[in-house]
């Protein structure tokens, strides 16, 4: 559907747990979060009727996320069953690429078409600093896995931080001349955890592989998404930039989230949004969830303001609501 800005929403983000087998310091803090009860997440059965009702306003491509979305137990089955709604046309996830290696059959037997993967560092020690966990050896694995198994795309996600991973930009650049896959540096944002690191503007990434590569365009945008795609003179895969600082794209924004605990959450920044699990636990028609959900895709707020946090700013880390 379109939005009163003009904007047509067709991207859904299901967030399906704010548990995580990981804690990246720029996401998560050391001990954890306070987690969701359990009963105060959204069932699977319950996240269908939100689809259901979104796939009727329009919605046609779903990403699963979390927290971890693989560490949550039948992920498979709900994929399958997302695929089976008329009018989906992609599903796909987020992950931090330590459960891959092990379901990745199962998740291309539920039809999975994409997969995004987490990795800020191809370096051992730094990837344990970052993940305060072991495991890239494993991530790599499951990469690997899910190429050689047919996933017809795989996008490795890089958020680069001036005090811990900035020394690596070209290593990524170069991954894409080693591998079939797309790398997109994303922006750091003022989020939780995220606060206490230094951002890196996408520009002065592109400066630094500039450096080393000739960076070419690609003529017609790749994907739905806000990222814009170089290729190198050698390259397999793509690199990316998505900006959402430094080059606000809230003019083509075509998203809404889901958070775990059934809040539906207009923009990544603001608080706005329905509590949808109310709506669904109070017995509400489909006819009603529709509704719901028509009149706040219509109050989709125009833009992000992370560089003027205020009192309804989301205060929350990425984790709790999906990235
Ligand atoms: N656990 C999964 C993963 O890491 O891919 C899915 C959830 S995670 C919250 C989704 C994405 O959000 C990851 O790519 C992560 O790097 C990104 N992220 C987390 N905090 C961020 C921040 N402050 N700024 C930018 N991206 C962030
Ligand atoms: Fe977990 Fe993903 Fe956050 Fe890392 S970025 S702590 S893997 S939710």
């Amino acid at each position: 559907m379109i939005d009163n800005w003009g904007r047509k929403i067709e991207y859904l983000r299901v967030s399906i747990t704010d548990r995580c087998n990981l804690r990246c310091i720029y996401c998560m803090p050391k001990d954890g979060i306070e987690l969701i009860k359990h009963d105060e997440i959204l069932t699977f059965e319950e996240l269908i009727r939100i689809i259901k009702s979104a796939s009727e306003l329009g919605i046609s491509k779903i990403r699963i996320t979390g927290g971890e979305p693989l560490a949550r137990k039948g992920i498979t089955q709900f994929i399958r069953k997302i695929k089976s709604i008329k009018g989906i046309e992609e599903v796909s996830i987020t992950t931090n690429g330590i459960l891959l290696e092990e379901n990745i059959d199962d998740l291309i037997k539920a039809g999975l078409d994409r997969i995004n993967v987490s990795i800020d560092s191809l370096n051992e020690d730094i990837y344990s600093k970052i993940t305060r966990s072991k495991g890239l050896d494993k991530v790599l694995r499951g990469i690997n896995v899910a190429l050689d198994k047919g996933i017809k795309k795989v996008k490795i996600n890089t958020v680069i931080a001036k005090e811990i991973n900035y020394s690596e930009i070209m290593d990524f650049a170069e991954l894409t001349e080693k591998m079939p896959v797309d790398v997109r540096f994303i922006e750091l944002m003022p989020i939780g955890e995220g606060k206490k690191y230094t951002q890196v503007s996408n520009d002065d990434i592109k400066k630094i592989i500039l450096k080393k590569r000739k960076l070419i365009p690609f003529l017609n945008s790749k994907g739905s998404g806000p990222a814009t795609y170089f290729r190198t003179l050698s390259s397999k895969g793509a690199i990316g930039f998505i900006s959402p600082i430094s080059h606000e794209f809230c003019n083509k924004c075509n998203r809404i989230r889901i958070t775990p605990e059934g809040f539906l959450k207009l923009c990544l920044h603001w608080n706005d949004g329905v509590d949808l699990k109310k709506v669904l636990r109070s017995k509400a028609s489909d006819e009603q969830l529709y509704k719901i959900i028509y009149n706040a895709i219509k109050q989709k707020p125009y833009k992000h303001e992370f560089k003027s946090q205020n009192k309804n700013s989301d205060s929350r880390n990425m984790s709790q609501i999906g990235g």
